[in-house]
This record gives C-alpha cells, structure tokens and sequence, in this order.
C-alpha cells in the first residue's frame, strides 16, 4: 500500500492519498485545500478513479478541497454524523474565525465509529475519538493509522474550539488510541508521521 502525503494551505494540513501498489484507484484522506496541488499528485501517481474521501472532522482546514474533489471524481464523502453540519457551515466548520470560506459538501456516508469500509479495494477501519471536534475519527488500514488532528508527533490536538471536550479527549486518547493492541504508523492532521508506540513513551499527553 502506498500513501501520499501532501500538506495543503495555510495550516499545512496533511492531504493522504492511498492506493494499492500499481493501483489506478484511491481514496483521500482529508482533501483540505488547494485542489489543484492535490490534483496534480493523482495525475502523478496515474490514479484514474477516487473511490471516497475520507475527513477525520469537518474542521475548515481539512474539508476545503471536498467539494471540488467530489465533483471531479464522483467520490463518496465520509465523515462522523457529529461533524456532518461542518460540511455545510462555514460558522461550524470555524471556516469564518480564519476568514476564508469553504465550499458545502454533502456527507454520502456518515459514520459512527466501530465500522469498516472499503475504500479502492482496501479495507479501512472507522474509530470514533472525540474531543478535539465531536466527531472527531481516526481510520485504520493495516498497520497505518491516520489520526486527523486528534494526534500529533509529540502533541495533540486544541480543546478550546465549540465542540471540543477535554473529557471525551481524554477518553479518546487513553481509552481508545490507548487500547489499540498493535503499533501503527500514524499519519497525523499537520506535520511528521509518527509512531503510537512512540508517542505512549514519550508524547506529554499521553503519559499518565
Ligand atoms: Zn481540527
Ligand atoms: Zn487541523
């Protein structure tokens, strides 16, 4: 399995594009602006079809890029039903706060954590881990695991957003990530991949 990684816009979110080796077809993770540069990674990797776009919250900075995406590929948009009215309000998705405004997009798969779909012929596994957004997820797919925002290398995530929880991040991180029995790779929302095991010895959120 391959995954790209391409930081798009101002916040340098991390887009993901995976695909089988010597596949045509994909998934997105997180197309969060700048669809050109996007675009242009597909054509590079000679991907033809984008089977779904995967958002791990609604958040501005991760959804920019969606709609146009969808209309290009015809891709299935997935995301958390906690976070599905950011897809459609810039006030929700805190597009406003950074004065910038984002395309709506409608949600073709809403998601509630727990389940696994199949995405380009791979299948991905859907967890739930609210806090920094309620609806807030991770996708797991082998031994990678994509974390949005709600892990950094050494860092995690803001709480002070409406719709963050410290509790349920707390919950998220300990209990969920926590209780995951294999090391992953873990592509985070912004900045370098890491490892869980790495960031259970030594990130200063995870310590307890
Ligand atoms: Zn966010
Ligand atoms: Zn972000």
């Amino acid at each position: 399995m391959r995954v790209i990684q391409v930081p798009v816009g101002e916040l340098q979110a991390n887009t993901f594009i995976v695909f089988k080796d010597n596949s045509k077809k994909a998934f997105v993770v997180d197309p969060g602006a700048d669809i050109e540069k996007i675009w242009s990674r597909l054509e590079y990797e000679g991907i033809s079809e984008v089977t779904h776009i995967l958002l791990t919250h609604g958040h501005f900075d991760h959804i920019g890029a969606a709609a146009e995406l969808k209309s290009r590929t015809g891709a299935k948009v997935c995301v958390h039903a906690r976070d599905l009215s950011m897809l459609t309000s810039n006030v929700a998705s805190l597009a406003v706060f950074a004065g910038v405004s984002i395309e709506p997009v409608e949600a073709d798969i809403v998601l509630h954590g727990g389940e696994t779909i199949r995405a380009a012929d791979i299948p991905v596994q859907v967890l739930h881990t609210p806090g920094h957004s309620g609806g807030s997820g991770c996708y797991i797919t082998g031994d990678v695991l994509f974390s949005g925002d709600t892990l950094f290398y050494m860092s995690c995530g803001r709480t002070d957003f409406p719709g963050s929880d410290p509790d349920e991040y707390h919950n998220s991180l300990h209990n969920v990530l926590g209780g995951l029995k294999k090391d992953y790779t873990v592509y985070t929302g912004h900045g370098i991949k890491t490892t869980l095991r790495a960031e259970f010895r030594s990130n200063p959120y995870l310590i307890k």
